[in-house]
């Protein structure tokens, strides 16, 4: 896979990115069938299978139960050849989430998140959003924490995983990675992936396989041609735990490009 820019960042990642909700949490998520989260040698086969068919784009959060610790313990190969991508605002305990949006709150979650993930410095952080986009972007202490933490180094990037038409486009704005919804069934972000494209900003998808809900492999590929289809996209985030599908998904991104 020809690796992508991922707007001005000066980064460069894979079209296809590894989302690792799987690795850490199965409850209150919306994929079609319940699972096991997989024990250290399925997660660690993964992503030694991800590094090797060409992907360095891990897509993680605090809110992901346990999965930035164990991507800490199991990451394969040197941290530089990966980019990884985290969040902050989302809080998961006890089964529920929560949110805090706070410039403490996030200089603490960054903190615990480079020790989780043993290493001093995050490519990207985005903010979790609850839905509120325009609110946690003006009222909060999140956006001016981010952009301390990238004057310190600590993070290289920032953005937001947003849910609105209006929220994503004062992130173009403002921060240098949008995280949107695509996909066959859901085009209403369209807005900002233009604005994203047109500023040379980030995009990463977000649901492209609709959180599973597709219909076989025709689903997947009709999927993938859609996200790809649509301007900016630097990376699709597609997240498994079953490396048949991971190499279904590798090699349907090879054979449209
Ligand atoms: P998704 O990537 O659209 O779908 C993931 C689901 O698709 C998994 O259940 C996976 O099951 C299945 N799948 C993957 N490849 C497949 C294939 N070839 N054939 C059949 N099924 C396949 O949805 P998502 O997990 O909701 O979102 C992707 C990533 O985006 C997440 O992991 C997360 O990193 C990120 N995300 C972020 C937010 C946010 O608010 N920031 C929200 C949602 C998601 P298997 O494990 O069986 O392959």
């Amino acid at each position: 896979m020809e690796l992508r820019e991922l707007g001005s960042t000066g980064m460069r990642v894979s079209p296809l990115g590894l989302g690792t909700v799987k690795f850490g949490r199965n409850e209150q998520v919306k994929y079609p069938a319940a699972f096991e989260i997989p024990d250290d040698a399925a997660v660690t086969a993964i992503l030694e299978l991800a590094r090797e068919l060409g992907i360095n784009l891990l897509d993680t959060a605090p809110a992901y139960g346990t999965a930035q610790q164990r991507l800490g313990r199991l990451l394969p190969g040197p941290r530089e050849d990966w980019v990884i991508v985290s969040k902050v605002g989302e809080i998961f305990a006890q089964g529920r989430s929560s949110f805090d949006f706070s410039h403490a709150h996030t200089l603490a979650t960054v903190e615990q998140s480079l020790r989780d993930l043993q290493t001093d410095y995050l490519d990207c952080v985005l903010i979790h959003s609850s839905g509120d986009d325009l609110q946690i972007l003006e009222k909060e202490g999140v956006l001016d924490a981010l952009k301390e933490l990238k004057d310190r180094g600590l993070i290289r990037a920032h953005g937001m995983s947003s849910k609105t038409v209006a929220g994503g486009l004062r992130v173009v704005e403002e921060m240098d990675v949008v995280m949107a919804t695509a996909n066959l069934e859901y085009n209403d972000e369209l807005p900002v992936l233009q604005t994203a494209a047109a500023a040379r900003k980030g995009v990463l998808i977000k649901k492209g396989l609709m959180s599973g809900h597709i219909q076989g492999l025709e689903g997947v590929r009709a999927s993938m041609r859609h996200v790809f289809s649509l301007p900016g996209v630097s990376s699709m985030i597609v997240g498994t735990i079953d490396p048949d599908h991971l190499r279904q998904n590798v090699a349907i991104m090879d054979e449209m490009t």
